[in-house]
């Protein structure tokens, strides 16, 4: 087989456009496209090191600003991305917000959990994306290779963990910049292990953002290691953004019963609107006591929330012999988590912990159900206390991880064909969008509960 196409590196030095210089090259995207797309100034070196541009790095003690760094070359497998769009987490208050000690500050990091972007450049190994593909920056990695991908658990890759990382940048001052998820920036560079292209239309960047952590783990948690399955009842603690991810996801997979326990008031009613059948305020039934003497059931508190969700999830006959016999939901999913701030102008939870929660998951699961759990952020000194005899001889089961069961790079195209089809509804998710000069503002809002998350657009 012959081609009759031929590469003529004068014309791609030219800046005739996208070309791939061969084995050991780099792809390009000329300079004069980059310009015309504004932000990020770009030099059309093969490799794209020294081009500069702005990123929101944490650095020594301080909270994070956005400052101009140096990108260095891209080697291997790395990818360069223009980012469009990327979603404020909430398990990064820590360190944007608190400037919690316990985070390492000896290194210059990207702030950032994913995102979305268009690659306007590729190392020599990359095989599975091109310059011009949008892709979305996903937070695990699935290299297919790791002991834990290869067991069916990417969303637990250990890529990240495959020998130190290389710094991707440099600040002003010579100090190396890490980051391989850090998207509040104008771009991304990072392993091609990390992202997913994307082949969609009609779908916006801000709401495929959402995916990325909090959507992609909420969706995970119902519908990838421990599916909901049809015609079974569910109830989901926290309509935050992985909260509300997981409604949409229970009813696509045929559930009958959604039950959403959230305090505050304008999330319970957009999980009605996404697909929730019910929706609970926890703070109407905060009565909790200790049993004494309850042996090995699990029923150690008489819980009015527990008690609650049960009559809500009561079987219409008792015939056991008939098929009878559930005591709680099929399913029960949890994604609180501990507060870092209080929300402003709403409820808190009964719990600011996040730790009763956990321990009303376990009590309201049914003998033979499943407890799916994802949630960050709870005290380091907190235990979960569990009944010996149930845990050891019980048949719960319980699916913990913050990918929700995720394996993101299989998984991600398809959450966005979801989107594209209405399938799904992530843009009720975006609650604003900011600009990267705003980008702790956005963390600001996103904390305090305002709204269900924002997202920040780092070039406009
Ligand atoms: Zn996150
Ligand atoms: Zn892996």
């Amino acid at each position: 087989m012959t081609s009759s196409s031929t590469i003529s590196r004068r014309r791609v030095l030219k800046g005739a456009g996208i070309a791939a210089l061969g084995s050991g090259a780099t792809a390009l995207l000329s300079s004069s496209k980059l310009a015309a797309q504004g932000g990020a100034p770009a030099i059309a070196t093969n490799n794209q090191a020294g081009r500069k541009f702005k990123a929101f790095v944490k650095f020594s003690k301080d909270l994070p600003t956005v400052v101009e760094v140096t990108a260095r070359g891209l080697t291997g497998n790395q990818v360069l991305l223009r980012v469009e769009a990327a979603q404020t987490c909430y398990s990064s208050t820590d360190q944007v917000l608190l400037n919690d000690e316990r985070i390492p500050t000896t290194n210059a990091s990207i702030v950032g959990h994913g995102g979305v972007g268009v690659v306007e450049a590729v190392g020599p190994q990359v095989m599975s994306t091109r310059v011009g593909d949008r892709v979305i920056l996903n937070l695990h990695g699935a290299c297919g290779r790791c002991f834990n991908c290869l067991n069916m658990r990417s969303d637990k890759c250990r890529s990240g963990q495959a020998g130190p990382q290389q710094p991707i940048a440099t600040m002003a001052s010579g100090a190396p910049v890490f980051g391989r998820t850090g998207a509040m920036s104008e771009l991304a560079i990072t392993g091609e292990e990390m992202i997913t292209p994307l082949f969609y239309q009609g779908v916006s960047p801000a709401e495929i953002a959402m995916l990325t952590c909090v959507g992609g783990c909420g969706l995970g948690m119902t519908m990838t290691n421990c599916p909901v399955d049809v015609a079974s009842d569910v109830v989901i603690f926290g309509g935050g953004p992985i909260g509300l991810a997981s409604v949409m996801g229970a009813k696509l997979k045929g559930a009958s019963k959604i039950i959403l326990v959230e305090p505050i008031q304008y999330r319970r009613e957009l999980g009605m609107k996404l697909g929730a059948t019910h929706v609970v305020d926890p703070n109407q039934f905060t009565t909790r006591t200790p049993i004494p003497n309850a042996g090995g059931n699990s029923d150690h508190f008489k819980d009015a929330l527990v008690d609650h969700l049960r009559e809500l999830t009561k079987e219409n006959h008792d015939r056991v012999w008939s098929g009878a016999g559930r005591n709680g939901p099929h399913h029960v999913i949890e994604a609180v988590g501990g507060d870092r701030l209080k929300p402003r102008n709403q409820p808190q939870g009964p719990d600011p912990t996040g730790v009763t929660v956990l321990n009303q998951c376990w009590e309201l699961g049914s003998s033979i159900g499943s407890i799916v759990t994802c949630s960050v952020g709870h005290p380091n000194d907190a235990f979960v206390k569990l009944p010996a005899a149930q845990w050891a001889d019980g048949a719960k089961h319980h699916w913990p991880g913050t990918g929700g069961g995720t394996n993101d790079r299989r998984d991600s195209g398809r959450y966005v064909r979801l989107m594209e089809t209405g399938q799904i509804n992530m843009k009720a998710l975006v609650g604003k969008t900011y600009p990267l000069s705003q980008t702790r503002e956005a963390y600001e809002v996103c904390a305090h509960r305002e709204v269900i998350s924002t997202v920040v657009l780092p070039n406009g």
